[in-house]
């Protein structure tokens, strides 16, 4: 839903746990945006140089072409003043700032999409989505499929312990569960710290 007239602006979050197709919607709203000429721009976190590309990649291969950037302020520094939609994925990377760029962008009349995990991997609230969660005028949650039972999953189960800041990769480091099938675990990482190897599917 795209309720945005004129230069009114707008911020839609997109928020579920790995595997819910937080990419895949988000590309979905940037691709609807061109169909209709609207200029847009879209960012994602420089979260592990070696694998710094141009384009967001969804685990079923969606692709479109984006800027990275390495902090939520340099957002504002790549900006386009004839800019009219902002999206954003991997948003949970991009730290305790996103919230205020992103009411800065709303406020100043662009249509914000941003897409991120709005949990860790304890099932814990993983700002700073919850933030903009309280920010935004239109929500979605994406749940995924239980890998165990087939249920819906809004749960994101890590498989492995790692000490490692980023883990890079998806296929068996982490898998959608649902409430009944998902197990905290021991692993003393603090945060989900997935990141999705560009250029790979699932
Ligand atoms: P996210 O951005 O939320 O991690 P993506 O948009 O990148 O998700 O990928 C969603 C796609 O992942 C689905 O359309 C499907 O092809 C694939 N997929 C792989 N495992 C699962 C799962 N357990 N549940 C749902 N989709 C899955
Ligand atoms: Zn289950």
């Amino acid at each position: 839903m795209n309720i945005v007239h004129g230069h009114i602006g707008w911020l839609e979050v997109i928020c579920g746990p790995m595997f819910s197709g937080k990419s895949e919607e988000l590309i979905r709203r940037m691709r609807r945006s061109l169909i209709a000429r609207k200029r847009v721009q879209i960012f994602k976190p420089a979260i592990d140089n070696r694998y710094s590309n141009d384009e967001i990649v969804s685990h079923s291969d969606l692709r479109i072409r984006s800027q990275v950037v390495r902090s939520a302020e340099e957002i504002l520094d790549l900006l386009e003043i004839r800019t009219e939609v902002v999206g954003i994925d991997e948003a949970n990377f991009l730290g305790a700032e996103l919230p205020e760029v992103a009411n800065h962008l709303a406020d100043m009349g662009k249509q914000v999409i941003i897409a991120g995990l709005d949990t860790d991997y304890l099932g814990r609230p993983f700002e700073p989505i919850p933030a903009l969660l309280a920010l935004a005028e239109e929500i979605t949650k994406t749940l995924a499929i239980c890998v165990q039972c087939g249920g819906p999953a809004k749960f994101t189960q890590r498989l492995v312990e790692s000490s490692d800041l980023i883990v890079v990769g998806a296929a068996g480091l982490y898998e959608a569960r649902c409430r009944r099938c998902f197990e905290a675990g021991s692993h003393r990482q603090q945060l989900l710290d997935f990141v999705k190897r560009p250029g790979k599917g699932p």
